[in-house]
């Protein structure tokens, strides 16, 4: 099997920041790519800056990751395996090599992703659509922006949350969830979420430090709004633990190292009787399509990532105002961005 890379830099539509304090107009990821009997296969890294990934650090590993990789593409678990013990701390290199080894399955058995999972792409779900934390006018001009999705996902943490909530409101009846990203304290989280409960919102992501499982189960047995946990969650090991704190779980292919154990935190999430949702770093189409492609396990999409670029290399799963219709072509089944005879 032959390895090659390629790093990629996303510009971004706009310029994104989170409660972490990060805001940058573009974001560098690594393209795997694994040639094998005349199939190629293609993975994504991306960075994570609370997990330590970057894109020279995802590079570096991955391409420490050829000598190790299997003559046979099939075997996935036992290779997996082998590169979280040897690389424990490269999560989005893991999940590139992850996501090449599933898209040359699916090429060699013909048969798209989901089916090799055993689901059917029924009925398309909906992702939502994030809007970054901004000034108030900034963020109503966004939401105008995103005007026919039907879930928007609003990043908090702004001193003028207030405000943008109810600019927000004003402008939409759309589903709105919010995303604190670890940004409060556990008084100003019982205080915001009254507030937001008043404006409709249907739940909030990770309002509290990421460690602080105690707290969110002291907000959770209030029971104001709805917890899911994002950073307090990274593999489906610390899932039981944390199943007193949350109603469900943000599941995202960065964190888990790849689909193999992005399936099996959907599963554990479940039998914890926990909701999931399929979330995202900024990505491009590979990561995005990759898991749309495990979206018919889960209760809620957050799949907008490739939504925020401007130059996505690659089409996969199209998302039509947040309507996600799944490829039918073998693998990920992506195409180039270029390619005009796509819709065959
Ligand atoms: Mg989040």
């Amino acid at each position: 099997m032959k390895l090659r890379t390629e790093t990629v830099k996303l510009i971004l539509h706009h310029p994104f920041e989170t409660a972490h304090g990060g805001r940058s107009s573009s974001v560098s990821i690594v393209y795997a790519f694994l040639e094998h009997e005349g199939l190629t296969g293609i993975g994504e890294g991306s960075s994570c800056g609370y997990l330590g990934q970057n894109a020279p650090g995802t590079l570096e590993a991955i391409t420490k990751m050829a000598d190790l990789l299997p003559s046979d593409p099939f075997q996935i678990e036992d290779t997996m395996r082998l590169l979280e013990e040897r690389f424990p701390d490269n999560q989005s290199a893991r999940c590139a090599i992850d996501i090449a080894l599933h898209d040359l399955v699916g090429k060699t058995l013909e048969i798209p992703l989901y089916r090799y999972f055993g689901l059917g792409a029924g009925e398309a779900k909906r992702t939502s659509f994030t809007i970054g934390i901004d000034t108030v006018e900034k963020v109503a001009e966004k939401v105008e922006e995103a005007k026919g999705f039907s879930i928007l996902k609003i990043k908090l943490g702004s001193p003028h949350d207030r405000e943008i909530m109810k600019a927000v409101r004003k402008l939409t009846d759309a589903t709105i969830r919010v995303d604190a990203n670890a940004g409060w304290t556990y008084e100003e989280a019982v205080k915001m979420m009254k507030f937001l409960a008043g404006v409709g919102v249907e739940f909030v992501e990770q309002p509290l430090r990421r460690e602080d499982l105690a707290g969110h189960a002291k907000l959770k047995k209030r029971g104001i709004l709805p917890i899911y946990l994002d950073e307090s969650i990274q593999t489906s090991k610390d899932i039981p633990s944390a199943a007193a704190a949350c109603d469900g779980v943000n599941i995202k292919l960065t964190k888990s190292g790849g689909l193999r154990e992005a399936y099996r935190m959907i599963a554990t999430a479940r039998a914890c009787g926990l909701k999931t949702m399929l979330g995202c770093m900024v990505a491009s189409s590979v990561k995005i399509t990759a898991s749309a492609h495990l979206s018919p396990l889960v209760d809620h999409l957050d799949l907008d990532g490739n939504l925020l670029v401007s130059n996505d290399p690659y089409r996969g799963v199209i998302s039509a105002f947040g309507e996600m219709l799944l490829p039918d072509r073998p693998g990920l089944g992506l195409a180039d961005a270029y390619d005009t005879d796509w819709h065959d």
